[in-house]
């Protein structure tokens, strides 16, 4: 049995009695979940480590966010991880992902360097498997309250939220040498770290990440995710809800939905699935050997996914995974999951999923300047190739 243990209790008492009126709604509904959840789920409260938790953690802003005044989409400026202007000039070699263990800063005494942990999974045996800490270099950081300032017609406030890391143990073992409940594991801390955080008032949104290889930005091999907990809702995700909600609107059914049953009809995009979850690449993949992962029953809420559900959900990114490991030679890619705002409104059309982008290409002006990548294979055949039997 799985022991969690979290940290955080003393920060999220003082946060969420600022937003109890403003997110009513959302509140009492997980008011209720967490009592459920308090049943099944062993949790305690480590003092000493609250309190140096508390003591290291500034309330100063390393980021400011930036509103563009034409989309009204805000953008991160990161000033707290600042590079002079002359680290910017173009080197032709690119940096080399971390391999060795030794440099690793979730190995060994590097770990300790990190911040106390919000959040550890235990084995029996007494030794962690799965860790979640805040950011050494994060975007964002945890503040009371929002501060709003002008400068002229332009909008700005800090750079306020939560950045945490998710690592699991072992240096080179990745998704695709896991084993089922391990990844499950992710998926149930990103829960409980989801639980933890979206009553909180400066948080609207919180995102979940992975950057696997070079390509995609990362910059170690140790497996680990990131999360992101935001005060506002990016212009992609308007863009998703109000796709679904005006759906809706005109079908009387989720479009999510209407397309599971499609794609079950089809067969031919479909590259793994289990009872409640399938993945497929989309009918009109963004990129080369794009695939959703989505619960196959309608769920607005991917923090209510229930135990048997992450357990299906973690075998089929397994799979997923796996076939981008073996059928492509363990492509770069960016994972993310998509869900609804944490930010008290009702989004009961909407329907969580997760997203992987493998990086088969480099954006250029086109892709950059219209937000579209010119595929060079058709979905179809991009499933085909991924069902096929590589290892
Ligand atoms: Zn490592
Ligand atoms: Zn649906
Ligand atoms: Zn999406």
């Amino acid at each position: 049995m799985k022991l969690k243990i979290e940290t955080d209790q003393k920060l999220k008492k003082s946060d969420q009695k600022e937003s109890k009126n403003e997110k009513k709604t959302r509140n009492e509904k997980t008011t209720a979940q967490k009592a459920q959840a308090g049943n099944t789920k062993e949790q305690s409260v480590l003092k000493n480590e609250k309190k140096s938790f508390k003591s290291k953690i500034s309330d100063k802003a390393v980021s400011q966010f930036r509103q563009d005044p034409v989309t009204g989409d805000w953008v991160i400026i990161a000033t707290g991880r600042a590079k002079r202007p002359e680290q910017f000039i173009s080197k032709k070699k690119k940096e080399e992902l971390k391999v060795d263990k030794a440099d690793c800063p979730f190995d060994g005494d590097n770990l300790k360097k990190q911040r106390p942990d919000t959040l550890v999974y235990y084995r029996e045996n007494g030794e962690w498997s799965l860790k979640v800490f805040p950011n050494l270099y994060p975007a964002v950081t945890r503040s009371k309250d929002l501060k709003h300032s002008q400068q002229g017609m332009y909008f700005l406030m800090d750079g306020v939220g939560y950045h945490e890391v998710i690592v699991t143990k072992d240096h080179d073992r990745g998704v695709p040498f896991l084993i089922k409940e391990e990844v499950a594991e992710v998926l149930d801390a990103f829960k409980t770290r989801y639980l933890e955080l979206m009553n909180r008032k400066s948080v609207s949104y919180i995102l979940f990440i992975e950057n696997h290889g070079k390509e995609s930005g990362a910059s170690l091999i140790h497996p680990h995710w990131q999360m992101f907990a935001i005060p506002f809702v990016s212009s992609a995700i308007k863009l998703e809800l109000e796709g679904s909600r005006i759906y809706k609107n005109n079908n009387d059914n989720c479009v999510y939905c209407d397309m599971i049953k499609q794609e079950i009809k089809d067969k031919k995009r479909i590259v793994a699935s289990s009872d409640n979850f399938i993945a497929f690449t989309p009918f009109a993949s963004r990129s080369a050997f794009e695939v959703w992962i989505l619960p196959k029953k309608h769920q607005p809420y991917f923090e209510r996914m229930t135990e048997n559900d992450e357990f299906e959900a973690a075998s089929v990114l397994k799979k997923v995974i796996e076939k981008y490991y073996w059928n492509l030679n363990d492509v770069s890619y960016n994972m993310y999951i998509h869900t609804s705002p944490c930010d008290g409104r009702d989004y009961s059309y909407y329907h969580w999923h997760i997203e992987l982008l493998p990086k088969t290409a480099v954006w250029a002006g086109f892709e950059l300047g219209t937000g579209i990548e010119i595929s060079t294979i058709e979905p179809e055949k991009a499933a085909e190739f991924l069902r096929k039997k590589n290892n």
